[in-house]
C-alpha cells in the first residue's frame, strides 16, 4: 500500500471519548499521555492541527432520546469539545509545545475565534492549533469538521484516531467476529458498503476534495505519535 510518508501538514481528530478514560470528565493521567505523544511528533517537524470530540461529556442524539431538544443538546455537545481541547492545551503546553485554540463559538475569554488564515500562521510557526466547539452548528459530527478543517487549512491528510477499533473492517467486528482490518479502502467502497467507522458526511467530503484519510486506533503506546510521523498503521481511505 502506498502511505504518504513524511508529512508537512496534518489533521488529527481526536474522539472526546478517550479522554474520560471510559467515564464523564478528563481523565488527566490519559491527555498528558496523548499530549506527550504529540509533542514527540511536532518536535520532529511535522505542523499538527487538531479537532477534539465531545463523547466524554455529552452527545447530541443520545440526550435527544432522553427528551431533550436536539439543538440544545448539540450546543452542549460543542461546548463539552472545548473543555477537551482546554486540558489537551495544558498537557501540550506541559510538554513544552506551543498551543493555541481556537472555537466555532466565539467565546473569546477562554480561547481565539476560528480564523482559518490565523491557524495557518500558527502552524508554520510551530505552534499546535486546536480547534473546538465542532463546528459550531448542530445535526454536525467532529468527523465532518475535521475533513472540513483539514481542506480549509491545507493539511496533507485527516488522521481519524479512534477509540476501541484500529482501521476500517468488512463489517462491524463488535458484531461479525469473521469481520477482516482492511489495509487500505476507497472512499466509494467504504460508503456503498456502509462502513460506519467514520461518519458518511467525513468520507464523502473527502472523497470529493481528493484528501485522504486514515482511520487508527489510538490506544496501542505510539499509535498517535506513529500516524501523525507517517508510519503504516490502521486503514488509509483514497479516492
Ligand atoms: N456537535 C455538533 N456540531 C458539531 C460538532 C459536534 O452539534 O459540529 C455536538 C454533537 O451533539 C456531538 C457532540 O457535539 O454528539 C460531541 O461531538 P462528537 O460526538 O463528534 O464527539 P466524539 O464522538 O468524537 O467524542
Amino acid at each position: 500500500r502506498t502511505t504518504p510518508t513524511a508529512y508537512r501538514r496534518v489533521l488529527l481528530k481526536l474522539s472526546g471519548e478517550a479522554f474520560g478514560g471510559g467515564k464523564v470528565g478528563v481523565a488527566p493521567d490519559v491527555v498528558r499521555g496523548i499530549a506527550e505523544q504529540i509533542a514527540t511528533a511536532v518536535n520532529s517537524g511535522v505542523e499538527v492541527a487538531i479537532v477534539v470530540g465531545g463523547g466524554n461529556f455529552f452527545r447530541g442524539k443520545q440526550l435527544q432520546e432522553q427528551g431533550m431538544d436536539r439543538t440544545r443538546a448539540d450546543y452542549m455537545g460543542m461546548l463539552g469539545t472545548v473543555m477537551n481541547c482546554l486540558a489537551l492545551q495544558d498537557f501540550l503546553e506541559e510538554a513544552g509545545i506551543d498551543t493555541r485554540v481556537q472555537t466555532a463559538i466565539t467565546m473569546g475569554q477562554v480561547a481565539e475565534a476560528y480564523i482559518p488564515r490565523r491557524a495557518i500562521r500558527h502552524l508554520e510557526k510551530g505552534r499546535v492549533v486546536i480547534f473546538g466547539a465542532g463546528a459550531g452548528m448542530p445535526f454536525f459530527s467532529t468527523d465532518t469538521v475535521s475533513a472540513q478543517r483539514a481542506l480549509e487549512i491545507k493539511c496533507d491528510i485527516v488522521l481519524m484516531s479512534k477509540h476501541g477499533v484500529d482501521g476500517v473492517y468488512n463489517s462491524d467486528p463488535r458484531r461479525n467476529p469473521d469481520a477482516t482490518k482492511l489495509d487500505q479502502v476507497t472512499y466509494e467502497q467504504a460508503l456503498q458498503q456502509d462502513l460506519k467507522v467514520v461518519d458518511a458526511a467525513a468520507f464523502s467530503l473527502c472523497r470529493e476534495n481528493g484528501l485522504p484519510m486514515l482511520v487508527f486506533g489510538m490506544d496501542g503506546e505510539r499509535n498517535i505519535t506513529r500516524a501523525l510521523l507517517g508510519e503504516p498503521l490502521g486503514t488509509l481511505v483514497t479516492s
